[in-house]
């Protein structure tokens, strides 16, 4: 394929935008070669500005689980858009959402709308750090939960160690507070709140991880981590930007019928604007600003615009719950197809998949939390991506990142992306 007009974009970019993106993934590094610049979309299919078209497995990170353009969310947007486009008062739409977010997922009474995942994880921890009046929080290894500092800590060797800051500009001071935690080791859980007594105020964690690839919690690991919290007065504290509203109309609560004391939501809940969202019971919930101390605002958080496109997706969701069936059976049918080429071909390969989530390892060995995922072959998946480009399928350009399924992959879509990694496998 030919990428000549992208080229040129990503160069102009690079002048005026540090890498030329604003978004690090974006930028290619993880697979090198020039990021292909979008010019529109539409259902499963991306073009690019040099005319290519691309089979999405993308879909902005997941908010596009019923595909580009889709038309209630588009329309939704463009009426409100006449009406005026921000005022900073509350509307009667930011309500809306909330009574159909909070009558979908279990175990909420109240949510707060703001713009991002990052901003709902970061208020979500600061809320529980205000209703327990504990500093530290737990998160694992591997899980991504935004960008702001308390979460850019990486795992050391010792899972038991404090946190130290991965990037420059987290203070350590900020670091201390966060103690890392390896994904599905329930015992290295608690060996950190036994090493913390009445110092924890939350664990937050991914319940399908996705930032990793795709890695499922293991059987009994959330249930045994909310008898914890429950046991040492812990939060626990779901991010379900990625999941919620994706794996079961009330996300993993439903999907594993184990209850978070918040949740925080990001992606699908926009319907492809930027919204995130964090939700709890009342005792929690009014622990917040007007009603309580704990601080959080927003100059265009609940915009009409956002919340427009969020209802009208949600809206979409709650009413054909039909959807979450059919994208599993779709999921099912491109995890066998790609498992059954990829064996043909010998490549070694590890598959995982949790409903619209799924991802490719190449690595043997299972996949159950950093470490693991850290260990597939880079190179491998590298040609892997760059051979499933050029035969006109998009993947993530990382081998971290799960592929989101949208409703809008049809049988022959998947069968063309079964196809390009039958292609794709020759030469890997
Ligand atoms: C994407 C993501 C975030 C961050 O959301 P942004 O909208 O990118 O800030 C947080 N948590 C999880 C699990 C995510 O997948």
């Amino acid at each position: 394929m030919i990428y000549k007009r992208s080229s040129a974009l990503f160069a102009e970019a690079e002048k005026v935008i540090p890498g030329g993106v604003n978004s690090p993934v974006r930028a290619f590094k993880g697979v090198g070669g020039t990021p292909v610049f979008v010019k529109e979309a539409k259902g499963a299919y991306l073009y690019d500005e040099d005319g290519n078209r691309l089979v999405d497995y993308i879909n902005s990170w997941g908010p596009m689980i019923l595909g580009h353009a889709f038309e209630p969310v588009v329309n939704a947007v463009v009426e409100k858009a006449k009406k005026g486009t921000s005022f900073g008062m509350p509307t009667e739409i930011e309500t809306q959402i909330a009574e159909l977010a909070v009558s979908m997922v279990p175990n909420i009474d109240k949510i707060r709308f703001v713009n991002s995942g990052t901003e709902a994880c970061m208020s979500a921890v600061r809320l529980a750090r205000g209703y327990t009046g504990k500093d530290k929080i737990i998160k694992f290894a591997g899980c991504y939960h935004g960008h702001s500092d308390s979460f850019l800590i990486q795992a050391g060797s010792g899972a038991s160690t404090f946190g130290s800051p991965n990037s420059p500009g987290v203070t350590k001071g900020t670091a201390k507070d966060t103690l890392l935690a390896r994904y599905n080791d329930i015992e290295n859980v608690k060996a950190l709140i036994e090493g913390n007594k009445n110092e924890i105020a939350c664990i937050i964690i991914e319940p399908v991880a996705g930032n990793m690839g795709c890695i499922p919690p293991k059987s009994g690991f959330l249930e045994a981590i909310r008898s914890l919290c429950d046991t040492h007065n812990i939060l626990l504290v779901f991010d379900e930007v990625m999941t919620g509203f994706r794996l079961a109309k009330g996300g993993c609560q439903e999907l594993f019928n184990v209850k978070a004391d918040i949740v925080c939501f990001g992606k699908v809940i926009g319907g492809g604007l930027p919204v995130g969202a964090f939700a709890a019971r009342n005792e929690i919930m009014n622990h917040l600003a007007p009603l309580g101390p704990v601080y959080q605002a927003g100059t265009l958080s609940g915009n009409p615009l956002a919340m427009a496109a969020g209802l009208a997706m949600l809206t979409e969701l709650n009413s054909h719950a039909e959807v979450f069936i059919r994208l599993e059976e779709k999921t099912a049918y491109l995890h066998e197809g790609i498992a059954k080429v990829l064996n043909d071909n010998n490549i070694t390969h590890t598959i995982n998949r949790v409903g619209s989530m799924i991802s490719v390892h190449f690595d043997e060995a299972e996949v159950v939390d950093f470490d693991t995922a850290a260990k597939g072959n880079n190179d491998t998946f590298k040609k892997f991506f760059h051979g499933m480009l050029d035969s006109g399928v998009y993947i993530a350009p990382s081998a971290f990142e799960t592929w989101f399924i949208t409703d809008a992959l049809s049988y022959e879509d998947l069968d063309f992306t079964i196809a390009a990694v039958n292609k794709v496998s020759k030469f890997l």
